[in-house]
This record gives C-alpha cells, structure tokens and sequence, in this order.
C-alpha cells in the first residue's frame, strides 16, 4: 500500500480549497497528496453567494456582483447599499475548473475516484477505505459529511437551510440586476422561518429561491409552487426555467472540533465551517484552509487547529430560539435589519466584530426569547 503524506477525502469547496492552497505553496511541492472524492465532475451543482469587504481571491471567476441588497418584510422593507461590501456569486462549476487546473499541473498530487466507506487514526498514521481499495497517510483531511453524528445527539438542536432554486428567464427587463434580494420574508411563513431570495444574473434572467430555516424538508411542490406564486405576486408569469437547483445545508451548534484527532482534520460542512446561524461557509472555508495552511507548517497535532469563539455562543443561542420558536426568524431578522447599520450586521456574520458591535447586533433584538436561551445554557 502506498503511503501518502496528506490525504483530502472530499473534493468540493473544502477539500479542493485546501489541495489548491497545498498546490500553490511551494512549501508541500515535496509532499504527496491524495485526494479521494466518488465524482469528480459535478457540473454545476451548487451556486455560492458571500460578500466581501472590497478586492477577494475569487473575483476572476465570479459569475455576477451585487453593490446592493434587498431586506423585506411585513415590517421593514429596504434596499442597502453595501459598499464596500459586495455580495458575490460564484457557480460551482467555474470553481471546480479554475482550481483543477492548478492542481493537475502538480506531479505530487493523485486523485482517485471512489466512494470512502471509512477511515480512522491509527496514531502513527491514518488508515482510508473506500470501495476498491485501502489507503494510508500521515495526515487526513476529511469533508465528507455524516449527519448521524449531530442527529445522534440532542444537546444541540439541528435545524436545515433547505431550498429549491429556479434561474428564470423572462422575454421583457423585469430585474434590477445591481440588487440582490438577501431575505424576503414578505411571504407567508406558515409558522416557520421562510424567506425568497432573488439573485438577478441580468436584467432577464434570476435565481429565485424558497428557502426555509426549519427542522423539516418539505414536498419538492410546495417550494416550486411558492416560487410560482411568488412571480405570479411580482407580475412575472411570461417566464422559462431555464434550471433548476436545490439543497440543504445544516445548522447546529454541534461540537464538530470534538471528532478531530492528532492525524485527522474534519473541514468544510463536515468540520463546523458552516456558521450555525445563516448556513454560509463559502467565505468562511477561504479564511479558513488560508490558515490551515500556516498551521500544516507547524507539523502540529491537528487536533490544536480549532480555536473557540465568542460566536460560538451567539449561534448557539439563535439557533436555540430558531429551533423553539421556529415562526419568530422573521420577526428577529426585521428587527436587526432596522436597527443596526447593514455593514455591522455583513461583519458580524464574518464574526469580524468588537464587543460593542456585537451589543448593537445583540440589543437590536427581542429580548426574551434570547434571555431564556442563554439562562437555560448557562445554568
Ligand atoms: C445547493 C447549495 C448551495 C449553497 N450555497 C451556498 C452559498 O450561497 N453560500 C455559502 O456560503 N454556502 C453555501 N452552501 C453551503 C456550503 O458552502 C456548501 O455546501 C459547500 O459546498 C460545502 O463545502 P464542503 O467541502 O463542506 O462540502 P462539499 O462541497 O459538498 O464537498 C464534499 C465532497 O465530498 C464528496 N463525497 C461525499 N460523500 C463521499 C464518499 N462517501 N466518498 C467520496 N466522496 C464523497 C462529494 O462528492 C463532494 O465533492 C450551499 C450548499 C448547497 C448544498
């Protein structure tokens, strides 16, 4: 069996992040490196929207910016403009070609196409079964999710971003394609956390998204027949889907640093890269592989890589309220929209704030719900 210095279970946004760092960094060009992942071509599987203060890594591969976004509700409806935050999108599919290419340049890159069925740390090294074969490493990087782990447990509540998104296309200009609609709640919620968000690529043609913040995925109809009658309320009924996209991504505050051991790495999803509270880890796993980088040169125990933080607790305190009081996300969002300025709100989320920042975020919402949250994990 060959032996491999690092291995990369998983070759999505995280696992392929961080070969790519590995490949640029002529500090691993004697390192060998495997990377396992059971498709490699996924096309277009996913579209990822972050901000960013200003300049990014990515903006050479972007799809589409926004310099403004649209909050809505019953209460507050308001269209920001974030500068020098932009919101930006990226289509997977550019991602995946632009960072190949620089790893397949690399001779001591491998990739193998293979379904992982296990893998442990046995201490000297690390030991990858897949379907076809076994492998071993010294160090392992894993991004394939198991969502038994945080469904096994009950300390912490666990909660879905789920969506289905249509690109539609209309014959006439309809969209305002310098704006992105970051949250509409203006929709029934039906007792949950409901919202459409709108991303216009161009003046014809949008990403329309139902998405929920709940426990429970819903009939595929249902979301399609909310996105109908959301275009239907806007006055767009002359329209063609031209695509079709859907997903789920878990919110928990689950303790993913406690699976991590001296040889093995959870990243990505299946480390805790996604923030808790809002589902995004695009922009998180980019800091975050930059830093692993510079921790790798160390050679420490990978278990030392995690850091706690205080947004550990702020999540888990929202996710709390979500879970409990799964009809109030809107009511919490619209109150934070009109009372703290948008861009402390874009660096909070970057858990980028000071203390008196987080207390405008904090004071800006209804307060019992949250106070009741935070006794209960205390005592
Ligand atoms: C449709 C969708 C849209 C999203 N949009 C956004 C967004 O706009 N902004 C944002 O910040 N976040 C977004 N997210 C959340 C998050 O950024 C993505 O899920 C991101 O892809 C997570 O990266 P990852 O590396 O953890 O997982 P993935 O990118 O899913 O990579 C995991 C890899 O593991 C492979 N794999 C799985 N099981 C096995 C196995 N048994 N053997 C071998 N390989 C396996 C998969 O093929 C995949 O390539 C979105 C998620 C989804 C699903």
């Amino acid at each position: 069996m060959r032996s491999y210095d690092y291995i990369i279970l998983g070759a999505g946004a995280s696992g392929l992040m961080l070969a790519y760092r590995l490949a640029l960094d002529p500090y691993f060009d004697d390192k060998t490196v495997l990377i396992i992942d059971k498709v490699k071509d996924k096309g277009n599987d996913r579209t990822w929207c972050y901000w960013e203060n200003g300049k990014g890594e990515w903006d050479n591969i972007l799809t589409k910016v926004w310099p403004n976004i649209i909050f809505g509700s019953n209460t507050h409806l308001k269209t920001f403009d974030i500068t020098p935050y932009q919101y930006k999108m990226i289509r997977s599919e550019n991602f995946y070609n632009s960072l190949w290419k620089t790893i397949n340049e690399k001779p001591n890159f491998t990739f193998v196409e293979d379904d992982v069925k296990s893998f442990k740390d046995e201490d000297d090294n690390v030991l990858v079964k897949t379907e076809h074969a076994d492998y071993v490493g010294k160090k392992l990087f894993n991004s394939i999710p198991d969502p038994d782990i945080y469904y096994s447990q009950n300390k912490y509540p666990v909660i879905q971003q789920h969506f289905v998104g249509w690109f539609v296309k209309t014959k006439t200009d309809i969209f305002d394609d310098n704006t992105a609609t970051f949250m509409d709640f203006t929709i029934p919620q039906k007792g949950n956390t409901r919202f459409m968000y709108v991303l216009p690529l161009d003046k014809k043609t949008a990403l329309i998204e139902y998405t929920l913040f709940s426990k429970d995925f819903l009939e595929i109809s249902e979301y399609e027949e909310a996105i109908k009658t959301y275009l239907k309320d806007k006055g767009i009924e002359d329209y063609e889907i031209v695509e079709k996209e859907k997903g789920a991504i878990p919110m928990t505050s689950f303790k993913f640093a406690k699976l991590n051991s001296k040889n093995i790495l959870n990243i990505g999803t299946a480390g805790g890269w996604t923030k808790a509270s809002t589902g995004y880890s695009f922009n998180n796993t980019t800091k975050k592989t930059k830093s692993l980088i510079r921790f790798l040169k160390s050679e420490r125990d990978l278990s030392k890589f995690y850091k706690a933080s205080k947004f550990e607790l702020y999540d888990l305190i929202f996710l709390d309220v979500l879970a409990n009081y799964n009809e109030k996300g809107s009511a919490i969002f619209s109150s934070m929209f009109k009372k703290v300025n948008v861009k402390t709100i874009l660096k909070f989320l970057d858990e980028e704030t000071s203390i008196p920042e987080d207390l405008k975020i904090i004071l800006s919402v209804p307060p019992r719900r949250f106070m009741q949250s935070l006794l209960k994990r205390t005592f």
